[in-house]
């Protein structure tokens, strides 16, 4: 029987076997996931109800798209996509199916428009989990979680220039300020090919100069080895053709209104004739943002771009497509790096605290709560300190009192919690008008 060692498996990029024992305790969450408790756990959903925001106010809608697919799905992105060919988690389910969880949600999205024909143009929005077996590092995971956009059907420059501007001033909603913008053209389809040729040619002219790392790379896929951040290969990368020589005057058109939409709205970007990425599907505009706040290996906190020949490998007719991905975890490590985004109060409105059996507050909390207002309260029936101690903790403006004393005046008391304004009596039957009144 042959035996592999995971670890260096794992290393060399295989995907991982579901079956093999990896050395990691086993009660723990998987290498490159991460638990999200409270109040980590609301912000990060507050980002996703801002991006919702900024994109259903731009005409998008949401898409919802299965976290696994037919491994195929994936496979016509590219067998030059690092993320679909050493990143993927794949499975066989119990009827012999291939699949895969998703890497990335743009083919997906392309798939689900291929399959339910939306009206053209098609704007969709989407926020989720991906899945890909990286090398885990900081603003590095396994499961990270994306939210972005996909547009089919328009050949406009200036809808690039709106996706683009869209990503941007999501991040400034947000409260970022330290980014760049990068913005490059792949050309079409064509002059990305000859582009290709020509980097091949060059780079394996200079290969002996190369890191062995870029030196493999260049076998499957020259342009990625622009992206290489070795010191090594920085000299023969400066040195390296440019796409902008090679673009067509169609493809150089389209990129010139680009960059015009974006001066017309404000937004400030660089022309970097370097910037590539990862996903092999683009053509025409691609884009970056990076935080300047974050480690350069980690600092792009999103990027897109067009893929007009997608639809067409994903079984559709030739529909050109824009689009971007954003992720959320990075996003959220450039806002702590920032002091941006931080989150307001998060507890209840309203805490009761009975000191007579529970019953009170049993009934309190459900009409409140029924009533709109976040109520909590505490049980087995503690003493009056340590039900103060759990309405301080809960973050509640107000508390309403009942002792036995308010019980049977057919009263409660409503205390302020972040002032001194003292408290204040209320009739029973007047308690939801009168915290109405106080939380206005
Ligand atoms: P991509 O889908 O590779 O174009 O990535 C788009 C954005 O998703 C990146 O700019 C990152 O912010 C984020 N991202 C990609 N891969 C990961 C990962 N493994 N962990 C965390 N964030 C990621």
């Amino acid at each position: 029987m042959v035996r592999r060692n995971p670890q260096k498996a794992e290393r060399r990029g295989e995907t991982p076997v579901a079956s093999q024992a990896v050395a990691e305790p086993l009660l723990r969450a998987p290498k490159g996931t991460r638990d999200l408790l409270h109040p980590a756990s609301a912000r990060f959903r507050a980002l996703g109800d801002v991006f919702a925001r900024v994109a259903n106010g731009a005409g998008y809608g949401q898409v919802i798209l299965p976290m696994f697919e037919h491994v195929e799905v994936f496979h016509r992105l590219g067998e030059a996509t690092d993320v679909v060919t050493k990143e993927m988690f794949e499975f066989d389910d119990r009827g012999g199916r291939r699949l895969a969880l998703r890497p990335e949600q743009t083919a997906s999205a392309v798939r689900a428009f291929v399959e339910n024909r939306p009206m053209l143009p098609w704007k969709a929005w989407y926020a989720g989990p991906n899945f890909r077996a990286e090398n885990v590092q900081k603003g590095r995971y396994r499961q990270f979680d994306q939210v972005g956009v996909e547009v089919l059907g328009l050949d406009d420059a200036l809808i690039d220039t709106e996706v683009i501007a869209l990503a941007w001033d999501f991040f400034r909603t947000l409260g970022l300020r330290d980014m760049t913008l990068l913005v490059n053209s792949l050309g079409d389809a064509g002059d990305r090919a000859r582009y290709v040729d020509a980097l091949r040619e060059y780079f394996n002219s200079r290969a002996a100069e190369l890191s062995e790392q870029s030196r493999e790379t260049l076998a499957r896929n020259p342009l990625r080895v622009l992206d290489s951040k070795r010191r090594e290969d920085a000299s023969v990368v400066a040195e390296a053709p440019l796409l902008a020589d090679h673009l067509s005057e169609a493809a150089a058109e389209h990129f010139a209104r680009v960059q015009d939409g974006l001066r017309a709205v404000g937004v400030p970007f660089t022309v970097s004739p370097r910037l590539v990425r990862g996903l092999d599907y683009y053509v025409r505009t691609t884009f970056e943002i990076q935080s300047s706040a974050l480690d350069a290996a980690q600092s792009a906190i999103g990027g897109g771009g067009r893929y007009d020949g997608l639809v067409e490998q994903l079984g559709g007719d030739p529909t050109p497509g824009i689009g971007f991905a954003l992720g959320v975890e990075r996003t959220l490590l450039a806002c702590d790096a920032e002091g941006a985004f931080t989150l307001g109060e998060t507890g209840v409105d309203v805490f009761v605290v009975d000191t007579t059996g529970g019953l009170e507050a049993l009934t309190l909390t459900h009409e409140l709560r029924r009533a709109g207002v976040a109520a909590d309260r505490a049980f087995e029936n503690r003493s009056m300190k340590s039900q103060m101690k759990a309405a301080d903790r809960s973050g509640a403006r107000f508390a309403l009192l009942v002792g036995t004393d308010e019980r049977d005046a057919g009263e409660v008391t409503l205390r302020d919690l972040r002032s001194d304004t003292g408290q204040l009596r209320v009739a029973r039957t007047d308690v939801l008008d009168a915290v109405k009144k106080a939380l206005a």
